[in-house]
């Protein structure tokens, strides 16, 4: 068998893989092609189903919420989680995703994407945020059974993870950075 990787982003192992990746997203070509299969509807398709797995360290799982859905904020979730390098476009890709999921979830508006539009708006405020240690939150592999997955998880849970583990550490950030680049004209 062939040894699995870890992603640099979130942690779960993929077998080693060719395929194409985001220019600014740090996820290995294994996670980006479940992810991207996912989104599509066609999580097999990827081919990395049967092969990949969550990482070793138990992860608390969210409570499902009634709350208005977070599912449509799961590009966000995957976006700063794989936080990727420290080239200026990676920052601000971060950033803005981050923004965008911390502005939804705290009800500050109820358009999501509109906080991605308005911090890239600005050039060059934002900074590297220090990511949480891999393998700390959620991953895109533990939607899916096997691999060490016993519950799969729904994508509210995988974003509320993600986002809560960033929150953990950056929250007075995000928040700040919200009501100066995101809020004011
Ligand atoms: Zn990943």
């Amino acid at each position: 068998m062939t040894a699995l990787l870890p992603c640099p982003g979130c942690g779960a192992l993929y077998p080693p893989s060719e395929g194409p990746t985001d220019r600014y997203l740090g996820a290995s070509a294994g996670c980006f092609a479940l992810f991207s299969w996912y989104m599509v509807g066609n999580p097999e398709a990827s081919g990395m189903l049967a092969e990949s797995r969550i990482p070793e360290a138990a992860v608390v799982v969210p409570p499902t919420s009634a709350e208005p859905s977070l599912d449509v904020l799961i590009g966000d979730a995957y976006g700063v989680q794989h936080h990727g390098e420290e080239s200026p476009q990676a920052i601000q890709s971060v950033a803005v995703h981050f923004l965008d999921l911390y502005g939804v979830i705290t009800g500050k508006t109820t358009t999501p994407g509109w906080a991605i539009n308005r911090g890239l708006r600005i050039k060059g405020v934002f900074h590297k945020l220090v990511p949480p240690a891999q393998g700390s939150a959620l991953t895109i592999r533990h939607l899916f059974p096997g691999g060490g997955v016993t519950a799969p998880i729904t994508r509210g849970q995988y974003v509320r993870s993600v986002y809560d583990t960033w929150m953990a550490l950056h929250g007075a950030t995000v928040a700040q950075w919200y009501e100066r680049y995101v809020v004011r004209d």
